[in-house]
This record gives C-alpha cells, structure tokens and sequence, in this order.
C-alpha cells in the first residue's frame, strides 16, 4: 500500500496511520536486527564470488609456473585481469567488516517523509531512542541530540540525558560563577528546567550525584516566591491514614506523613479506642496569632510611657483600626507589653482567618509602628520580631498566653475498651500519666511537655497538611490528663494544647499534596461561609489526633509493649543485615 505524501491511493486517516506504524515497525526491525537488503545482498554474492575464483586462479597459475620454473614475474593478460580484480573484490570485502556497508542511509530519505505522517508518538519515541543512543555522558553536544531535544523529552528521560546545546552553556555559566544559581528562575522563565539545571550544575560542582532524589512530578512553579527557593528536587515522605476519629460527633481521616514505624499504627489504634467509646469532644479556647516587636527608647520612663498607651483601653480602637488596614481577615484582639530596661516588647495578638496568620500580624504590626512613630519620634524600632512573639522557640509565654489555636480535647474510654483494645487497665495508666506525664515532666523541668509524644503526631500532620513544621515547637505543648471516672471504672483522658498554629491557606497548604490531605479533612482552603473556621477544625483535629496518639503510647508502655512493637514496626534490618 502506497503511503506516501500526495499518492492519489491515499487511505483513511485510521488505516494511514495504523499501516505507517507497521512501517515504522518494519524499518526499525530491519535496521535493529542487521539484516542487509536485497541489491546489497546480490552485490556481496558476486564480489564473495570474484574473489575467491580470482584467488584460486591466481594460485593455480602460481603453482603451475613454479612446477616449470617460468620467472614469477612473467604474467599474463589474464593473470593481469585477475591480479586487478583480485585487488578491486579485496577493497569492498574489507568494507564488509565496517558499518559503511550495512549503512542504511538510503533509509533516511523516507524516514524523514514518513515521520512527517506517522504516529506523533512514534517519532517521539524514535526521537527519545537516538537521544539516548547518544549516551549518557553530559557532553554530549551531537547534532542529532540537540536538534531533537523536544521539550516533552525532559519528562520522561534522566536527567543527564536531556541536555540541549542552550542548557550546556547555562549549566557552564553556573558552574563557573558567571550566573548566580539563584537568577535561574527569571533568567530561563521555567521553573521545571532552572532546577533541572541548578541540579545538573551541583553535581558537576559538588562531584556528588543526586540520584535518588526526584526531579520529575513536581510542579516548580508553585512553589516560586512562596515555598522554597533554589530547588533541585524533592523529597518524598509517606502519608500513612489514622481513623476514622471521631470527633464532636463527626468523623475524620487523620493524614500523617512520616518515616516513624508504629506512629500511624499506634494512633490508629488510640482513634479506635476512642470512637468505640463514643468519641472525643474538642473545645477551642482562643484564637490569636502573636508578632512582639522589640523598640527602644533614650529612658525606661519613656518604654513605659509607650507601655501605658499601648495597655489604656481607650486607645484600642484607634490602634486596631490602624491594625486592621492590610487585611481582610486580620483583626487586632489584644496587645501585651513587657519591659526591659529602656527596652520595650509589644506583643499584638489578632485573629488571621484560615491563615496561620505570620505574615497577616506582622503586616498589621507595622501599621501601627508607623504610626506610633508620630506621638514616639524617639522611639527606635530595633525589630520587628524582638522573640516575646514567641515564634519556633520553647517559651513560656506562648505556654501560658496560648498562641495561635488554644484547644482542649477530652474523651472517656470505657474500661473493656481499655482491656481489649489498649491491652491495659485504667489504674496502671492513671498511675503511669502521672509518674511519667506529670511527675516526671516537672523533674525535667519541662516547658509544656507535660506528654507522652505529642510532637509525634503534631508533626505528622504538620507535614502531610502544608503547616510549617517548624512551628511543631510551640504547636506540640500539650499537657495530657489521665483520671479514673464512673467509680473508678472508665478513664477520662485530655489532652490541652495551647498553641497549635495552622492555617489551611497560605504557605504549603496550597501545594498539590497538602491540599490533598486538608482536601480529606474537609478543611482545603479558605472557608467561604465562615473564615477561619477551616483553620480551626485542622487545629481541633491536629488536638484529638495527639488524643489517641497519647492513649494508644501510654498503653503500650503501661502494658510493657513498646520494645516489643518497635522492634517489629520500627526497626530497618536492611542496615542491620549488612553490618552482621
Ligand atoms: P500567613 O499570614 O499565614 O503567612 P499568607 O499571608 O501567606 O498567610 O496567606 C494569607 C493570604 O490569604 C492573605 O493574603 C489573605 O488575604 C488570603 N486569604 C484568603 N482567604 C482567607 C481566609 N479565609 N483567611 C485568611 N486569609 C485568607
């Protein structure tokens, strides 16, 4: 069937292309499997054939002259002729040994013409084989490689495959210093390809290797300006599922991304426990994210003069309604100050939406900075986070003052639940919280670690919903309760965490993954009926969540179980094995 371009036979457009793809499939076979055409073939008969009967008449004529002592010399025109094709089928069966006889040039006319109205994908596909026919060395600069470099191919091959002659001289510029690693992004205008290189470029740098760490799959563009910069990749952690948890009479799947065996495991077994029972209840005590500025005056008498008008309620309004400028959602609640010498912290509080809320208060505070600045000319303003905020630290005020979502969160687990879920009684795990939670806390001197393994889940979920997990600090602070109820029969157990700080917009919230695991919350995004009230569900979950967590680890260790679990779920014997 002719296929060609402008044959008057043409096919359908179905049969055109299921038959070019049979051509496709045919040339390919003939050119992988080496098998010489026909005319090639008739050709290499003949010239197999001259040179072995010129050898044999050569030699016969040779002996013969020999035998009757004719000078070897003395040759004849036949023995000429022979001597000269001899010569001639010698040259073109060496040739039979080098790629140039078996060539298929004469291909490549029509591959050309068939490409144009084959399969796209076929032509995708032969063009991926000769890229990667060109080998894996980054150096690579072939004609044929960097003309048929698509940008479809950096999808699907390695990395250093997929160099084109563009992406070498910007590599060089980077590894040599003449471009800054971090003005690939607006330089190149593609979020996917400036990490491609960077990568390619620390590894040439570094002369260490980044396998293992995915390039491909993720959307680099959503990340700009907000989430991470100079990417090279990223790294994966699994998202394991705790639940249902029920939780004021609605039921939720906890995601939680870790590499901790047994933590989704033991929560998922506190979440049982505690649904079996009835449920737990959650209560949101407040809900205020804190920024405290640090400023400076020439006087103690002069901070305090700032401390009394900062604290004088008759000036709230005015501060709040400077407060309240930048945002829709940020709303002024309270200021606190404390004094330091000359020195003067001013902690705001305010509400920040589903935000998590750092950017949201910090914009405010600096509102009301500009503003003071015209009754305080001699105010200095040394920073605008002086550590009374208090942000990713261990601080008491934050303990005491609550900072971001205060939640308190209880359920009673009946006692045949606690024998026959929990493997334990509600006796050895009053007397365990107390001894270890409480007693032992205080002996370490804690600071809002009155728990078993709060941080443990905190950070879980923290992870797998786009919060800042640098925040698990103060958003871990929890101190858990343990009390025989019902005469001593059933177990009343809480957890009271007054700084969970989450957000479901803003930050990592928005990234494809995160969303996903707030999407499964019900809490994605920015809640349209209520605002933030999608921010305040994460916290209530994040809280019942470290419920069941703590249940399920005081258990094991009241029951004398947790060795014996971790070394089944948490224990990689692949290092284990190669060391023995
Ligand atoms: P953060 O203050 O937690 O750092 P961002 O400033 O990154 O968060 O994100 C908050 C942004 O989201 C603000 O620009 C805000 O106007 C917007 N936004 C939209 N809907 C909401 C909402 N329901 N609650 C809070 N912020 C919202």
């Amino acid at each position: 069937m002719d296929v060609r371009r402008g044959s008057s036979l043409k096919p359908s457009f179905k049969n055109h292309v299921s038959d070019d793809n049979k051509m496709f499939e045919a040339k390919d076979k003939k050119v992988v499997d080496g098998s010489v055409p026909l005319s090639l073939g008739i050709s290499n008969g003949v010239f197999f054939t001259v040179f072995f009967s010129v050898t044999y008449f050569l030699l016969t004529r040779w002996r013969e002259k020999i035998r009757n002592s004719t000078p070897l010399h003395v040759v004849t025109m036949s023995e000429i002729a022979a001597i000269f094709l001899f010569v001639a089928s010698f040259i073109y069966l060496i040739g039979f040994f080098g790629m140039s006889f078996v060539n298929p040039t004469p291909y490549s006319d029509d591959e050309e013409e068939e490409e144009i109205e084959g399969d796209v994908n076929e032509i995708v596909r032969k063009e991926d084989t000769r890229v990667t026919s060109c080998g894996a060395a980054l150096d690579c600069e072939s004609d044929v490689v960097v003309k048929h470099v698509i940008k479809k191919d950096l999808e699907h091959l390695p990395t250093e495959t997929v160099l084109t002659e563009e992406d070498e001289e910007v590599i060089k510029a980077v590894v040599s210093g003449k471009t800054p690693s971090y003005s690939l992004e607006s330089k190149l205008g593609d979020c996917k390809r400036a990490a491609f290189i960077r990568r390619v470029a620390l590894e040439r740098i570094t002369g260490k290797s980044l396998d293992g760490l995915p390039l491909e799959g993720f959307d680099y563009e959503s990340i700009l300006g907000q989430c991470c910069e100079m990417p090279v990749g990223y790294v994966q952690i699994p998202v394991g599922i705790a639940g249902p948890m029920l939780l004021d009479g609605q039921e939720f799947t906890v995601p939680m991304a870790t590499t901790e065996g047994c933590l989704v495991a033991s929560t998922n077994r506190g979440c049982k426990a505690i649904y079996v029972s009835g449920g737990a209840t959650s209560v949101l005590l407040k809900d205020g994210m804190t920024r405290a500025p640090v400023v400076r005056f020439g006087t103690a008498k002069r901070a305090a003069d700032l401390k009394f008008f900062l604290e004088e309620p008759l000036n709230f309004d005015t501060l709040a309604s400077v407060f309240n400028k930048s945002s829709r959602f940020g709303r002024l609640q309270r200021i606190q100050c404390a004094i330091a010498g000359k020195n003067l912290y001013v902690r705001f509080t305010c509400s920040t939406g589903d935000a998590m809320g750092m950017n949201m208060v910090s914009k405010g505070v600096q509102n009301v900075l500009d503003y003071l600045q015209a009754d305080f000319p001699d105010m200095d303003v040394i920073g605008i986070s002086g550590n009374y905020c208090s942000d990713k630290k261990p601080a008491a005020v934050n303990w005491i003052e609550g900072r971001g979502k205060s939640v308190v969160c209880e359920a009673i687990i009946k006692e045949e639940i606690v024998k026959k879920v929990l493997k334990t009684t509600v006796a050895s795990l009053v007397e365990l919280n107390m001894l270890k939670n409480l007693t032992g806390s205080a002996m370490a001197g804690a600071l809002g670690g009155f728990n078993a393994h709060a941080s443990n889940i905190v950070s879980a979920v923290f992870l797998a919903t786009g919060q800042d997990p640098a925040q698990n600090v103060e958003s871990s602070h929890c101190i858990t309760m343990m009390e025989a109820v019902n005469d001593g029969k059933d177990l009343h157990v809480s957890v009271t965490m007054p700084s969970i700080e989450v957000g479901t917009v803003g930050g990592g919230t928005q990234l494809a993954s995160q969303s996903a695991c707030l999407n499964l919350l019900g809490v994605k995004g920015a809640n349209k009926e209520l605002a933030g009230s999608n921010a305040r569900q994460l916290a209530k979950v994040v809280a019942a969540a470290v419920l069941a967590g703590e249940l399920s680890l005081m258990s094991a260790i009241s029951a004398g179980q947790l060795v014996k679990s971790h070394m089944k779920y948490n224990r990689s014997t692949r290092d284990l094995a190669s060391k023995a």
